[in-house]
């Protein structure tokens, strides 16, 4: 069995679209589905759709409806927990992710030489210019700090082998980052290419801020680079100090000492707190994760699920 895995938030305009596309692209494919939908708080009515979803496919549709907005990666996280398929896929709900591309992923995981196929979109149509050159920069600088390898471009539209589901399943986390994570656990991936698509319908839930924060999630989850820096503009200024004095000193010998210097002194003095500050802020965002991860809150919360309906059906008879 192959289960899909679709977090939704806010998603009522493309879930009915998702779902007929996927199941067009599986009338070829002849697989036994089974999808599972991660509500993840909508304000919409998403939740309202799935189960109209579920009345119409109750055998393949499962459906797991946070207490509030955990985000995507909880979803997912709670996704692959509660999958049962021998293949698992995770795919978004706004079609951006081609259905398409199924029946080969299924084709080539079977083959065995891989454990996981994931997708990478080869441009960035349809993307404002300066939010790709900071994805950019931002693939760049983590694959140069960091342990492990973000290949630039990938998306989380993915196929996994049991094997590879259970290992991911072992992370248990609290600051999850998917991209890191997949890649942490290793396992053989292979990488199809596709352009890149609009939105179905509805809007993207990322503002440009977001995006932001999420990367420096990505940073500081996965490479203690960043705590290093410290230390390395520490050794720096203790070098260039003792240069400095050694200057001065020879300087005073030589020519006597006018008294001067007054601003570059307070240039000097703001540049090192400066830098002191936002050393302390980096070791401050290390600390605000270890701190979030000692309380061991669970991932995410569950209101309802497709049981439910079912109990409630029982009741009811
Ligand atoms: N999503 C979610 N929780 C959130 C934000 C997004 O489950 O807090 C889901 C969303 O419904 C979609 C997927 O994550 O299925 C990707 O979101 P989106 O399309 O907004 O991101 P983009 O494709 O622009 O990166
Ligand atoms: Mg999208």
């Amino acid at each position: 069995m192959l289960s899909i895995i679709v977090p939704c938030y806010n998603e009522e305009a493309t879930l009915p679209l998702f779902v007929a596309a996927v199941e067009q692209v599986n009338e070829t494919m002849q697989e036994p589905l089974e999808y599972i939908f991660i509500n993840d708080g909508s304000t919409d009515k998403t939740l309202t759709v799935i189960k109209s979803l579920y009345q119409k496919y109750p055998e393949k549709v499962r459906f797991l409806s946070f207490s509030r907005n955990f985000g995507k990666e909880a979803a997912l996280y709670a996704g692959l927990k509660s999958a049962q398929g021998e293949l698992v896929t995770v795919m978004d709900a706004d079609l951006q992710d081609p259905p398409e591309l199924l029946p080969d992923m299924v084709h080539l995981i079977r083959q065995g030489e891989y454990d996981c196929i994931g997708t990478r979109r080869t441009d960035r149509e349809g993307e404002p210019k300066i939010r790709s050159f900071f994805a950019k920069t931002f693939y760049r600088l983590v694959n140069r700090i960091g342990q492990t390898e973000m290949v630039d471009g990938a998306r989380d539209f993915r196929m996994m082998t049991r094997q590879m589901v259970d290992a991911v399943l072992e992370l248990t986390e609290y600051n999850r980052f998917s991209k890191g994570i997949f890649s942490w656990v290793g396992f053989k991936t292979k990488y199809l290419s596709y352009e890149n698509r609009e939105r179905a319908a509805g809007e993207t839930s990322w503002s440009f801020w977001s995006l932001f924060k999420y990367s420096i999630d990505g940073i500081v989850n996965f490479s203690e680079a960043p705590l290093n820096i410290a230390s390395i503009i520490g050794g720096i200024a203790c070098v260039g100090s003792v240069v400095a004095l050694l200057f001065i000193v020879i300087r005073a010998l030589l020519f006597g000492d006018p008294t001067a210097g007054w601003p570059s002194l307070v240039s000097i003095l703001l540049f090192v707190s400066g830098m002191q500050l936002l050393c302390i802020g980096i070791i401050g965002k290390y600390i605000g994760k270890i701190f979030l991860e000692t309380k061991r809150r669970p991932i995410y919360l569950i209101k309802e699920t497709e049981k439910d309906i079912e109990e409630r059906k029982t009741i009811q008879n």
